[in-house]
């Protein structure tokens, strides 16, 4: 084998995980690659507490990675401790920018510039990239964020809960009461706590 590793799995979500767990049982070389310092970005980023549901629960699980109903923080606990148990082997801070190359020899980029050579890829890095931003002037402000993760982080702080709910991109305001899109951004300039979630 020229290549760095036999399979090269790129996102270790549960896809990725699953992928990276059967690699390591069967002994094949292997490596888990993950932008993030922890696995399973998107489920780490689900709402303090959040109860994951395994549905359909008929549905057969093959995989050497646990998945069972549960809190969040339970679920991730199990997958960190099976990772370990099963010998993954994972590089987190691993961001995949390019891929070129064909089976038997493929060249994977990041963004660091390193190139990991493998002869097969497996392509697990989900749907998390796709989030709806508002699309206008500013929308990445310092104080503008996506996502609520734990409600006790915003105690004490003034924010605007912003959902774009249906298909004519009609405006719903949510919390702390209707305000005018003046006033929010005359708060936002005013108030550094202030946070929008959109
Ligand atoms: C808010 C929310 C709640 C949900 N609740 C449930 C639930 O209760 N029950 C349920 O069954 N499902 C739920 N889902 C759906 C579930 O999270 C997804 O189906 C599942 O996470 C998809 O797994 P995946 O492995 O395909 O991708 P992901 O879990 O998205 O994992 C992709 C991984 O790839 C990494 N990655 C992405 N791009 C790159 C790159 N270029 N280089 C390196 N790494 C990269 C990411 O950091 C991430 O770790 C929910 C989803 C959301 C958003």
């Amino acid at each position: 084998m020229n290549a760095d590793f036999k399979i090269a799995i790129i996102g270790s979500g549960p896809a990725g995980l699953s992928a990276a767990g059967h690699c390591a049982k069967l002994g094949i070389p292997h490596i888990l690659l993950e932008s993030q310092d922890h696995v399973a970005d998107t489920i780490y980023k689900y709402q303090k507490g959040k109860h994951v549901m395994a549905e359909p629960a008929v549905l057969g699980l093959r995989s050497p990675v646990s998945f069972a109903a549960g809190s969040r923080e339970s679920i991730l606990n199990q997958w960190n401790l099976e990772v370990t148990s099963l010998g993954v082997q994972i590089q987190h801070h691993a961001e995949v920018v390019g891929v070129t190359g064909q089976i038997g020899g493929f060249q994977i980029e990041l963004a660091s510039s390193e190139i990991i050579s493998a002869e097969h890829v497996v392509l697990a890095i989900g749907l998390q990239g796709n989030l709806r931003t508002l699309g206008v002037a500013g929308d990445h402000l310092p104080g503008i964020q996506y996502q609520l993760d734990n409600p006790e982080e915003y105690q004490n702080e003034t924010i605007i809960v912003w959902v774009r709910a249906t298909p004519r991109s009609r405006m719903r305001w949510l919390w702390p009461r209707p305000v005018t899109t003046s006033s929010c951004s005359t708060a936002m300039k005013s108030s550094p706590a202030a946070r929008t979630a959109i």
